[in-house]
């Protein structure tokens, strides 16, 4: 009888992710590998592996999944504030008696020359905007309705696809993707004049420019915390993540 081979699932929608997916397959030739998108924006990366696309329907759906598709591996490469699959990987892993393994880029930390103010949650980040901010949100499109609840201040609103939400009529919306330079950022905020950036703390490079062009014109950020995740086996890059992976494969 042949042996199934091991059937790595990776949860994906980081670009930390779609690299892996190919140096997954660079280095584990024999494995199977499923890259799984939330499928929440359009036009998803080809990481070179099978994809498959939408929700497992919660930590059930998901455990069923990992079961019958004979899931050896699950790597749970999401973005840090996708806390909600984080948790369910978790769980799911867990109840389907399935090693988890999470990357997890570093936070971005101020340094001198910044000035931060710390939110717990959106909620709260809407909050440390003063009446008359002329604010620059980097925060997606699903949180957008903590601030326009707030009538009272001007808002660019930038995210990669348009929000649910009707914006504001004296707000403005950039439908754009990362990376950018830090040099567009600050001639995007001179530009509209603004006066408080507001952010995920999504660490990495690829969308750090905006708190660059904060740090260079002297501007506030408010930087919301990322969301507690239960504890599991965290790598911060991939060479150590693949050490980990090789100690669960089979050959
Ligand atoms: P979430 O709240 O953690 O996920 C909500 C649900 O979407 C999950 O419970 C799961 O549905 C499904 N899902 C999420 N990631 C999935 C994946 N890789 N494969 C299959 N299903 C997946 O995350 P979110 O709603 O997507 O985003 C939350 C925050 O993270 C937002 O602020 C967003 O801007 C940021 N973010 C997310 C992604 C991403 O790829 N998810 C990328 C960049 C930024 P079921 O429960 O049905 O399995």
């Amino acid at each position: 009888m042949t042996a199934r081979p091991d059937h790595i699932l990776l949860l994906a929608g980081t670009r930390e992710a779609r690299l892996l997916a190919g140096t997954l397959a660079g280095t584990f030739p024999k494995a199977r590998i499923t890259a799984s998108y939330a499928g929440v924006v359009r036009d998803l990366p080809d990481p070179g592996v099978p994809v498959r696309v939408g929700g497992f329907g919660g930590v059930e759906g998901l455990t069923s999944y990992l079961i019958a598709e004979a899931v050896s591996v699950v790597i749970d490469a999401t973005h840090p504030f996708a806390a909600q699959m984080s948790r369910n990987a978790v769980a799911a892993a867990a109840s389907a008696d399935i090693r988890l393994l999470r990357l997890e880029r570093a936070v971005w930390t101020p340094v001198e020359g910044d000035t931060w103010v710390s939110a717990a949650s959106m909620e709260e980040a809407a909050t440390a905007l003063p009446c008359d901010a002329r604010a620059f949100l980097a925060i997606g499109r699903k949180d957008i309705d903590c601030f326009t609840r707030r009538p009272d201040i001007h808002a660019v609103a930038r995210m990669i696809e348009p929000p649910e939400t009707v914006l504001p009529d004296h707000w403005e919306l950039i439908l754009s993707r990362p990376p950018k330079l830090a040099e567009e950022e600050v001639a995007l905020f001179k530009d509209r004049r603004i006066t408080h950036v507001v952010t995920k703390n999504s660490g990495g490079k690829r969308s750090s420019a905006k708190i660059r062009a904060a740090r260079h014109l002297g501007l506030p950020v408010i930087m919301v915390r990322r969301p507690d995740l239960p504890a599991a086996l965290t790598c911060s890059d991939t060479p150590d993540l693949l050490i980990a992976v090789r100690q669960t494969m089979s050959f």
